[in-house]
């Protein structure tokens, strides 16, 4: 990767968590100002964070051998540490490449049905699922976010598809999309639930940018900064 082009990276990730910091530090005067039982009611909600495939289902795989299921755990991981920092309750579905199966031989439904079941089990649950993307061809670039059918999971879906093509992807056109019941966990879950594909592993430079440790802190700062604003936008939450 171009000197020139990773500096520009590690730049736009420190104005995104420099973006971050002033939200937050926003957020939180703006809460502390609250009634107690609002904000007490308001601190509940857990994090959820899937970081999709693991173990013997790598995913897709990027030109270069790339395991999408390796850059998922990757960006999660980073989103964890935001939440930690910030004393957001979270719930890591994997944290290591391990699958969720818990049968002898692996099953894909099983694994889909166990994110589904520790999902439903958390406390006032939100949910982000990280996937990366693929096509035949290598034009096709830049995050597309799914939602779920269930409340919340619109909203969420818009501020943060809007969000990330504000600060990683202004050239990209696409818009959020509903899920189709093709989709298990986010059929299946019963709170705001999201699944994101970052990039396309498939596209040269959507693949450079999403190995790179600052682009992914930059997606993991704007997936937290999402969050927080859907937080901050919900009553029931
Ligand atoms: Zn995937």
């Amino acid at each position: 990767m171009r000197t020139e082009y990773r500096h520009d990276l590690q730049k736009r990730s420190l104005l995104l968590v420099i973006f971050l910091l002033t939200f937050v530090t926003a957020f939180l005067l703006k809460n502390s100002e609250k009634k107690e039982t609002s904000a007490a009611v308001k601190d509940s909600s857990t994090l959820v964070i899937d970081a999709g495939h693991g173990g013997i289902d790598c995913g897709a795989l990027g030109l270069d051998g790339t395991r999408e299921s390796d850059l998922n755990l990757a960006i999660a991981l980073k989103l964890r540490a935001l939440a930690e920092l910030y004393g957001q309750d979270n719930l890591m579905i994997r944290q290591d490449d391990s699958t969720k199966s818990d049968t002898e031989a692996y099953s894909e439904h099983r694994d889909l049905e166990c994110r589904t079941e520790l999902t439903n089990s958390a406390r006032n649950p939100v949910y982000i699922s990280i996937h990366q993307n693929t096509y035949p061809t290598g034009q096709p670039s830049g995050p597309q976010v799914i939602y779920a059918a269930a409340e919340g999971s619109r909203d969420l879906g818009a501020l943060t598809h809007a969000n990330l093509l504000r600060s990683l992807y202004p050239d990209c056109r696409r818009v959020a999309e509903p899920a189709t019941r093709r989709l298990y966990v986010l059929s299946h879950v019963n709170c705001p639930a999201i699944l994101v594909e970052c990039g396309f592993l498939s596209n040269m430079i959507d693949l450079e940018r999403l190995k790179d440790s600052s682009f992914q802190t930059g997606l993991a700062a704007v997936l937290m900064g999402s969050f927080l604003q859907f937080r901050s936008n919900t009553e029931r939450i």
